[in-house]
């Protein structure tokens, strides 16, 4: 069956912080700050969805079971309190 992308909630695009490649992640330039990322040493770029390609939707034969449904797996301790669900790529469905 065809259903909604949960990873782009089936926009087809999604957004991530990414290390500034002007100034290296620094936030630093030599006259002061980068202009790039205003000194934040990141940038928020646009991205096609690689779960759906784009598309919004996927083809799914069930719900994740891992994460449930929801994409996301939450860890009682660590480093990040949620993850993305690496069964189903962040979709919630497999
Ligand atoms: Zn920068
Ligand atoms: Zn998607
Ligand atoms: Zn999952």
């Amino acid at each position: 069956m065809e259903v909604i992308c949960g990873k782009c909630n089936g926009t087809g695009i999604i957004y991530r912080h990414e290390t500034c490649t002007v100034c290296g992640g620094t936030g630093k330039m030599n006259y002061g700050p980068c202009s790039n990322c205003n000194g934040t040493g990141s940038v928020y770029v646009q991205k096609t969805c690689d779960a759906c390609h784009g598309t919004g939707k996927i083809n799914a034969t069930k719900k994740c079971p891992v994460c449930n449904g929801t994409g996301r797996i939450h860890h009682e301790s660590g480093p990040v309190e949620w993850s993305t669900c690496s069964t189903c790529n962040g979709t919630g469905w497999i």
